[in-house]
């Protein structure tokens, strides 16, 4: 019988809970755990199944952890809390013998840097305990990686250059709202953008390079060059890629805020003091704007994002485009939840049923591109997900 262990209700928790529960031959039984159990009980009263318990837990404190992990024994955790919980929950899998997936990969608190290298860091302990962790089973990290390994298996014989894409042409009705949680996601778009050429990484000043790109069914967008965390994994396990770019697109009214954000001092992340006591500006930030699981309701619109690929194939050269659309009504109408939170929770629900039903599997720790694409590619299809692909187009990048 398998029991998986949830962690994080926010919108993706609740898109991964409403998604698991729907294949209730894999995911027999569910426990959605969380900081704030309401938010659970939420989740799980919208859902309305009798195999969905909930519990409290602070992830961030092992031991009350691990003491949850023994008494509920599931078979995988799926942590969908925030990056910072990444290793304390890996600590937890390591000390009950238990199997891991996530979303995002680890970031410190006190320094806006996501890198794989503490996660990798786990490699040795995780194949001597016997279990696995899956690194980024998000879309973008996630389906990204797995688009590529596709590309790869199928597509080419070498894959040259990457280029990652990825629009959400959504209105929300807000003035001004992010699509996932406020202090990741502005932390993460805040930092210098980053790309790999020729073996090494070139950094340039925060959304200093922009181009026109159109995307399937929504036309042209601004799309601006960021860095984006599973560009450091394709390029460790896909070594033939000489130059691999993440862009996203921003609207002129977005940066016009995440400028005023920035400049008066809201994005700041170390503590300030106010009034005898200490606030860290972009968490009281985030305790202002809309939260992301609100937006779904009066959310139109659609995201896409996909992998524009160029390399060689049976000594010719051959241009690649595979994408999902994704709209942010009918996430919502099936699960409550908008586009950005439904592309991420469905494809940590895939990697947690390909770890469950075997089709993915090992000793140590793994990125999604390190697996048979194959499998996750059909439960895209089936699962919400539909991609759609393209060969020997303009892929706008040069
Ligand atoms: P939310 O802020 O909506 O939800 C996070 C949840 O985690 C909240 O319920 C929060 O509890 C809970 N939490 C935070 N700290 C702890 C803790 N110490 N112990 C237990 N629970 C805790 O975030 P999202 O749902 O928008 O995002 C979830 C994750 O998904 C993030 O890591 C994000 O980076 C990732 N993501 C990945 C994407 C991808 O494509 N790969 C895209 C978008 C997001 P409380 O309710 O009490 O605050």
């Amino acid at each position: 019988m398998n029991k998986v262990l949830i962690i994080g209700a926010g919108g993706v928790g609740s898109v991964v809970a409403h998604k698991c529960a729907s294949v209730p031959d894999v995911f027999n039984d569910i426990m959605l755990a969380s900081r704030t159990i309401s938010k659970c009980d939420a989740i799980a009263h919208n859902i309305g199944k009798d195999n969905i318990q909930t519990a409290q837990v602070d992830a961030d404190d092992v031991p009350e952890l691990v003491s949850l992990i023994k008494t509920y024994q599931p078979s995988l955790i799926i942590n969908v809390a925030l990056p910072y919980q990444d290793l304390h929950i890996m600590d937890a899998c390591l000390e009950t013998g238990i199997d891991y997936l996530d979303t995002a990969n680890y970031e410190p608190l006190e320094e806006a840097k996501f890198e794989y290298k503490w996660q990798w860091g786990y490699q040795e302990r995780f194949k001597d305990k016997g279990i696995m962790a899956l690194l980024g089973s998000g879309f973008d990290p996630g389906v990204t990686n797995v688009f590529t390994a596709y590309a790869a298996k199928h597509h080419f014989d070498e894959l040259h250059t990457l280029d990652i894409v990825d629009c959400n042409a959504g209105d929300h009705g807000k003035a001004f709202a992010t699509n996932f949680n406020p202090e990741i996601n502005i932390r993460e778009i805040t930092q210098k953008g980053k790309y790999y050429k020729d073996e090494n990484w070139i950094e340039i000043p925060p959304h200093s390079i922009k181009k026109d790109l159109h995307y399937p069914h929504i036309g042209p967008r601004p799309s601006y060059l960021i860095y984006h965390e599973e560009l450091e994994s394709l390029v460790k396990h896909f070594p033939t890629i000489t130059q691999a770019r993440f862009w996203m697109t921003f609207s002129e009214e977005y940066l016009t805020h995440l400028r005023v954000i920035q400049n008066i001092g809201m994005a700041g992340i170390e503590p300030v003091s106010y009034e005898g006591r200490e606030i860290v500006p972009l968490q009281f930030l985030k305790a202002v704007l809309p939260d992301p699981g609100s937006l779904g309701e009066n959310y139109e619109g659609e995201t896409s994002i996909g992998c524009r690929i160029k390399g060689v194939k049976d000594g010719l050269e051959k241009t690649y485009y595979v994408y999902n659309n994704c709209s942010h009504q009918e996430a919502y109408k099936e699960t409550g939840a908008q586009g950005v939170s439904y592309t991420t929770g469905v494809p940590a629900m895939i990697g947690a049923k390909m770890i469950l039903e075997k089709k993915w599997g090992g000793k140590g720790v793994f990125n999604m591109e390190q697996f048979d694409p194959d499998p996750f590619m059909d439960d895209l299809n089936r699962y919400g997900l539909p991609w759609e692909e393209k060969i020997d187009v303009d892929l706008e990048v040069d």
